[in-house]
């Protein structure tokens, strides 16, 4: 028997949500979910009338669920921001290309401007170049570092007050897990947090609407949407430990749909102890980006690809690293230890 939306009564029910296991209709589930939107909005004070924000935009579900609800909130509720995408192209063959081309789409569908900032034209390097000469293993330490600046240096390209980014509520959760698992507790403080204030000459703002949006939600309202989004994983998507994280949540949801946003809470709610030491935050003596060390993660990974010691600023081999970065030259049984680590 067809079974009514418990919140308008007269439609019949279409989907179960995930969150909160109420039976909707189309309708009412597109209206929760974009209101949950527009309440984490207001509650965390995201945006100010006439600011400029640029949506990051990757093609895949999130940023384009991102994309489609803050230009209708942006409209419903007179944000009265200009909004714009922008995308990152890590030049993977087979994968970025192909999203890209959603992306492009998007931009039609959406009618928002589109900058499209590369890997290539940053660093010289493209993501398939980098995994020719890194293999397959730390591929994605280079590829998260390197776009993390990549939408800093598009987003001042375009000259905008903020950046958001579609990370979900899954994300985050799954961030906090692996936080929690390092002991790694500057991020553990500030992978919960929705918003980051600029903290340094140059790095725009970043907020995440979706925070306390479910994945399987995201899935739902993109197809009943029918939105136009890709789908495909990463062709050198190895990330085993996030896996496994991912794995381990998806297990907890099944048994207690809230353990997401409890993990989420739970991350929000640590407190840090007084005179616990925390990366003090500076500037890269090369480029400028924010640092806490005299060199960025970004300059001293492209430093070793460029050297040919692709391995250079991967795991701890700090000494060795800091006297090849200042150009000391090596003794010979520092020459030995570093060609060991690199084969
Ligand atoms: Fe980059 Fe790794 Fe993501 Fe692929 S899976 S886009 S290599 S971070
Ligand atoms: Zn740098």
């Amino acid at each position: 028997m067809p079974v009514s939306c418990s919140s308008c009564g007269e439609k019949r029910a279409m989907l179960k949500r995930p969150k909160t296991g109420h039976s909707l209709c189309k309708d009412c589930f597109f209206m929760a979910f974009e209101e949950e939107v527009h309440q984490t909005i207001v509650n965390a004070s995201l945006f100010k009338s006439g600011e400029t924000v640029a949506i990051a935009a990757s093609g895949g579900k999130d940023s384009t669920v991102l994309a489609h609800v803050m230009k209708v909130l942006n409209e419903r509720y007179n944000y009265g921001l200009e909004l714009m995408l922008i995308s990152v192209d890590e030049g993977i063959t087979g994968y970025r290309d192909d999203s890209l081309e959603t992306v492009k789409r998007n931009q039609q569908q959406y009618e928002l401007p589109l900058k499209i900032v590369s890997y290539e034209e940053l660093y010289g390097w493209t993501m398939d170049a980098i995994v020719k000469q890194v293999g397959r293993k730390n591929n994605c330490t280079f590829c998260g570092v390197f776009r993390r600046q990549a939408l800093d240096r598009g987003a001042l390209m375009l000259k905008v007050d903020k950046i958001c980014t579609g990370h979900n509520a899954d994300d985050v959760a799954e961030t906090v897990l692996m936080n929690v698992l390092r002991g790694d507790i500057a991020r553990l403080r500030r992978c919960t947090t929705i918003s980051t204030a600029s903290e340094g000459e140059g790095v725009v703002p970043r907020c995440k609407p979706l925070k306390y949006a479910y994945e399987k939600e995201i899935v739902l309202y993109a197809y009943f949407k029918k939105l136009d989004y890709f789908s495909t994983e990463c062709i050198y998507s190895p990330n085993a430990y996030r896996g496994y994280a991912r794995t381990f949540l998806k297990d907890l949801e099944s048994i207690r749909p809230s353990s997401i946003v409890d993990i989420i809470h739970s991350g929000e709610n640590l407190s840090v102890r007084e005179g616990v030491k925390m990366p003090v935050q500076g500037t890269c003596s090369r480029c400028g980006y924010i640092s806490s060390q005299a060199l960025c993660k970004s300059c001293v990974l492209l430093e070793g690809l460029n050297r040919g010691l692709p391995k250079l600023g991967i795991g701890k081999h700090h000494r060795l690293h800091g006297k090849i970065l200042s150009q000391q030259p090596l003794t010979e049984k520092e020459e030995r230890k570093l060609k060991s680590v690199e084969s």
